[in-house]
């Protein structure tokens, strides 16, 4: 599901932000990486593409 913003702050993990809690890189990122917001990052492909292929709930 969407959640709010967040980003790694490791320098090795790309430089996108995540808002996606399905996300495979996203939960990749321990918490004590995790930081709230964009960061001016571009978003990540994989939480644009889980979105993208999630059917529109009717509820
Ligand atoms: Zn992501």
């Amino acid at each position: 599901m969407k959640v709010k913003a967040y980003y790694s702050a490791h320098p090795a993990d790309p430089q996108v932000y995540h808002d996606d809690d399905e996300c495979p890189a996203g939960r990749d990122i321990p918490w004590w990486n995790k930081r709230p917001g964009t960061d001016d990052r571009p978003r990540c492909q994989h939480c644009i593409e889980i979105e993208a292929h999630r059917p529109a709930y009717s509820g």
